[in-house]
């Protein structure tokens, strides 16, 4: 099995080594049958039908935010529309599940950190892999112990 997306290199033999333990594993869905989200996805992913009938895309193309994950299975949200190149705004990774900035409120974290708004490009959502998630939580809760510190240091008058 191999994900349609042209670049995309997902196919079911490589999805392990892709996916780390405490990330969400990489799966294959079908193309939507219903003709109007057929179409939003087909125009996003620059392909055309008529697709081959057992044409699937994988998980990478969407944010964690916009798949449900219930018993061992994951299903895409309605209004999802995939986006060819779903990459990190820290790193650029993109073989790895994509975590929404927004859901996870790193954007004023992000612009600490850089001194710049999010990048965003057209429709694309600002995400960042596990990693990158990971460090900006944990410089964000470094930032605010420097602020505290220096609330308490200025009861002192110091
Ligand atoms: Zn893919
Ligand atoms: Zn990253």
């Amino acid at each position: 099995m191999k994900c349609c997306v042209l670049d995309c290199e997902t196919t079911a033999e490589n999805v392990v080594e892709k996916t780390k333990p405490e990330a969400i594993t990489v799966s294959f869905h079908d193309f939507p049958s219903d003709t109007n989200t057929r179409n939003l996805w087909l125009k996003s992913l620059c392909i055309k039908d008529p697709l081959p009938e057992d044409a699937k895309i994988c998980s990478l193309h969407f944010l964690d935010d916009e798949l449900q994950h219930k018993d061992g299975i994951t299903k895409i949200s309605d209004g999802a529309i995939p986006i060819t190149l779903q990459f990190c705004t820290m790193c650029l990774d993109s073989q790895n599940m994509l975590y929404s900035m927004t859901k996870y409120k790193l954007e004023d974290i992000y612009k600490h950190l850089t001194g710049k708004p999010v990048f965003t490009y057209k429709h694309m959502k600002p995400a960042v892999c596990m990693t990158c998630l990971e460090s900006l939580v944990d410089m964000n809760k470094f930032r605010l112990m420097g602020l505290k510190s220096r609330a308490i240091l200025a009861q002192f008058g110091m």
